[in-house]
This record gives C-alpha cells, sequence and structure tokens, in this order.
C-alpha cells in the first residue's frame, strides 16, 4: 500500500514542485467551495506506474465551472476555458501544462453499445463507470486528506500483476469501445486480460457486441491502434484476441504482412525525414498495406461503414497496386515511371514501398520519384510558350507536358535547351524571329 506521504512524493518528483503546488491550491479552492477535487484515471495510473503522463484529469464532485473560473486558480494567468454542453473545462497554464476537469457522474447505457445516460454523482460512482481496474483509481487532492488514493475495484494490485479486468460483467456489451481500448493498453503496457475479463471478452464477440458500434467510434479506436508504435505487436494481439475479421480476414501468412508493417514504419519514417513540410495520413499506408492481399470487396466493404479521409483514394490505390511493380519494370524512362508513380497517392506509393527490401530498385525509383522528379515541370511556361508563338489550347498543354517528361529523361535541362529541343521535334520553327 503506498502512505498518503508517499504519494505526495511521487506526485513531486514525476510532475515537480510547480504542479504539486498547483493541484494544492486546487485542493484548497475546491474544499472552500464544497466540490472536492480528485485527480482520475489514465494520469493515477502512470503516477504509479512511474511513468510521464501527458495530461491530467480531475475529477470533481459538484460544479464544475465555480471550481475552474474562481479567481484564484487563474493566477497566474491560467486560462479557462468551459465546455458546458459536457459539464467539462480546461485549465491552461502560461508553461503550456493542461488540467481538464470533468464533473464526477454515474452512466447508465440504456441499451448495448449505445451512448451512455450520464447524472452528477460522487467520486465513487465516477470511479464505478470506467472501463479497467487499473483506470480506476484516484488521487484526493482534499488539504486534510491530500493524497489519498482511492482504489475501490483493486487495481493497484492488478497494475502490479500487469492484468487487465473490467469492473463488470456487463462492460463490454455496455461500450464494446473497451475492447480496442483494453487491446491498446495490451499492447502499451504488455498486460493481459485477467481470466474472468477474457471469458467476458468471448461472450461479447460471440454476441457480434462490435458490429452494433457505428462506423464512426468503430474506426475511431482502430485508428488509435493504428497509431501505436509498435503495430505489429498491436497485429499479434489483435489475432490472439481473434478480432481480425473487424479489420480484415485473418492473414494466411503472418510473418510476410509483419514484415510489410515494418517496412511500412521505416517508409514513413523516411518520408518525415525527407519531406519534413508535407502531411501524411499514416493510418492510409496501414489500410493500403493491410488490405492489398485481400478481395478489393472486404475493404470496400469497411470503407463504406468507416468514415476514413480519402477512402476512396485507398480504393483507387488497391485497384492500381497489382499491375503496378510489373509496370514499373517494363517504364524504360524515368518519365514513363514518374507518370506510374504519380496514379498512386502518397499513402499507396509508400506502402507500395514497403513491399520491397529498403535497397531494391523499386524503393529508390519510388524515393526519387517523392524527393525530386514530382516537383520537376517545364523549364518554360505557357506564356514562354506563346511568347514563342505557339497558340493556347489543348496543343499547348500536351506540349507543357512533353517538356516535363523531356526533362525528367534529362534531355533538357533549363529554357535554352529546351527551346533547341522544341526546335528537334519540329514542334517550332528552326529559324526565331
Ligand atoms: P492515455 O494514456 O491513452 O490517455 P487514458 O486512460 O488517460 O490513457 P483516456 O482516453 O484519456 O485514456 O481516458 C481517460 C480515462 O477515462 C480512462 O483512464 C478511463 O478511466 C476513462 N475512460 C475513457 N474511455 C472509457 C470508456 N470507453 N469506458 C469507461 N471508461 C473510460
Amino acid at each position: 500500500r503506498f502512505t498518503t506521504p508517499q504519494i505526495r512524493q511521487m506526485l513531486q518528483r514525476q510532475w515537480g514542485d510547480v504542479l504539486l503546488q498547483r493541484l494544492e491550491v486546487i485542493g484548497g479552492i475546491a474544499a472552500r467551495l464544497g466540490t472536492p477535487a480528485y485527480l482520475v484515471g489514465g494520469c493515477v495510473r502512470d503516477l504509479l506506474q512511474n511513468r510521464p503522463a501527458p495530461d491530467l484529469d480531475l475529477a470533481i464532485e459538484g460544479d464544475v465551472r465555480a471550481l475552474a473560473e474562481s479567481p484564484p486558480l487563474q493566477q497566474p494567468h491560467a486560462q479557462c476555458q468551459l465546455h458546458p454542453r459536457f459539464g467539462t473545462a480546461t485549465l491552461r497554464y502560461p508553461d503550456g501544462f493542461r488540467l481538464d476537469f470533468a464533473r464526477c457522474r454515474i452512466e447508465h447505457y440504456p441499451a448495448p453499445a449505445t451512448l451512455p445516460e450520464v447524472r452528477p454523482g460522487d467520486i465513487h460512482s465516477d470511479l464505478a463507470r470506467r472501463d479497467f481496474t487499473i483506470n480506476a483509481m484516484a488521487v484526493d487532492l482534499n488539504p486534510t486528506t491530500f493524497g489519498e488514493l482511492l482504489d475501490p475495484h483493486g487495481g493497484r494490485a492488478d497494475l502490479r500483476q500487469g492484468l487487465l479486468r473490467v469492473l463488470h460483467a456487463g462492460s463490454f456489451l455496455d461500450d464494446p469501445t473497451r475492447i480496442l481500448r483494453g487491446l491498446r493498453f495490451a499492447v502499451r503496457f504488455q498486460f493481459r486480460l485477467e481470466k474472468g475479463t477474457r471469458a467476458l471478452l468471448r461472450e461479447a464477440l460471440a454476441q457480434d457486441i462490435l458490429a452494433r458500434l457505428s462506423g464512426a467510434r468503430l474506426w475511431r479506436e482502430l485508428q488509435y491502434l493504428l497509431e501505436l508504435s509498435d503495430l505489429p505487436i498491436a497485429l499479434e494481439r489483435l489475432g490472439a484476441w481473434r478480432l481480425w475479421p473487424l479489420l480484415r480476414p485473418e492473414p494466411a501468412d503472418m510473418e510476410s504482412l509483419l514484415v510489410r508493417i515494418r517496412r511500412g514504419h521505416q517508409e514513413i519514417d523516411w518520408f518525415r525525414r525527407h519531406c519534413p513540410d508535407e502531411t501524411l495520413f499514416d493510418a492510409a499506408v496501414w489500410l493500403t498495406i493491410l488490405w492489398r492481399d485481400i478481395p478489393w470487396t472486404e475493404a470496400e466493404k469497411r470503407l463504406h461503414y468507416w468514415p476514413v479521409a480519402g477512402g476512396h483514394r485507398i480504393l483507387r490505390d488497391l485497384r492500381l497496386l497489382p499491375d503496378m511493380p510489373g509496370a514499373l519494370t517494363r517504364a524504360d524512362r524515368p518519365s514513363a515511371a514518374g507518370r506510374l508513380w504519380e496514379r498512386l497517392s502518397l499513402p499507396g506509393l509508400l506502402a507500395l514501398c514497403a513491399e520491397y527490401p529498403e535497397t531494391d530498385i523499386m524503393v529508390e525509383s519510388g524515393h526519387q520519384h517523392l524527393r525530386r522528379q514530382r516537383w520537376l515541370s517545364s523549364p518554360l511556361n505557357g506564356k514562354e510558350l506563346q511568347a514563342l508563338g505557339l497558340t493556347p489550347g489543348p496543343r499547348l498543354g500536351e506540349v507543357l507536358e512533353r517538356l516535363r517528361n523531356a526533362r525528367l529523361d534529362g534531355e533538357i535541362k533549363d529554357k535554352e535547351t529546351a527551346r533547341q529541343w522544341l526546335i528537334g521535334q519540329g514542334i517550332l520553327p528552326s529559324i526565331q524571329p
């Protein structure tokens, strides 16, 4: 058992004096207002595990607004943003530190997989609505009991044993997103499901409970999963938890899929290093890699239901990809290869590169395209071509395209060589006025 001074010491060691002091101020004001405040959820779990917590959540027994907006709390210069619809508030300090306040609540699920009905509650009911015991602990911030750990569901013991345990038998049915949250925690902390929870997972899956989730809620959780840096481990766990059908049919050759996933990480890193100003939607790379070897209709069926940004481009890439390696091998000039690469979206291109070893000529060609070739344009623009006597219209566009290809193929490099080339091609008369 941690004693109260020990928790206080941990708060100080991990988060520093300034934060400790802020929490003491909040606890003091909360007590005066009669709205006790607690640290809750992931940050308490992280504190006990000695991990840095990215953000701190506070649960308040009472009015969030009165506390978050109380003048002493705003010193020095903290900014408060209220979200009245959700009964929550965010306090931002000048040093970038952020605290999220939420009113303690009781949740009731009128039907499986629906959103809960919510009403105000105390800290115990607030902890009882949570997903896993390790996330259902609180630290009291009240001055007389500051630093006391509230652990009514045995979270600490589970944390020590590396166990994920739900709080009641209906947990996965109430909110099936907890299944995917659990998978994420299992991967991040290398935890396993406690035996009873594993049985409850099997029962929930037998009822096909995840099919009741809306596409948006399911996709949000899957996206978090795809963002894990340990994606190969996440996919292995996905298989062990019999969740493959969510994402795709179970792969026949898991090893080769994992090789492509690891290569995908390298490709994404390469892209971030070499094209730092461009945005990339990583999830589209992962979906393309994951769906490359399954029937197109399986991908289409999922994208019909999940709101994936740019989903239609993923489907288009999946149609193009089977023919790409052959066509690229046959491309006899850089311009021909460039035209082929341009047919793919950026995630599609990186997903194709991930199918080859890092040093393969195909990868080199893809990288070359990304770094240099796609930015090359015709040395002469439309205005300059008109000044040389070409009339505006579709033919001008064709000439621009041919000039760009000639530049890609190294036949021209500047305006003068481009002009000579146009003469050589009979596009311009040899004597120019
Ligand atoms: P992370 O480090 O990923 O932020 P977290 O546990 O803080 O982990 P959040 O999604 O920020 O994750 O959730 C904060 C807390 O809210 C959780 O620790 C948990 O107690 C509770 N919670 C979040 N989602 C659910 C859910 N679907 N069902 C029950 N409780 C939940």
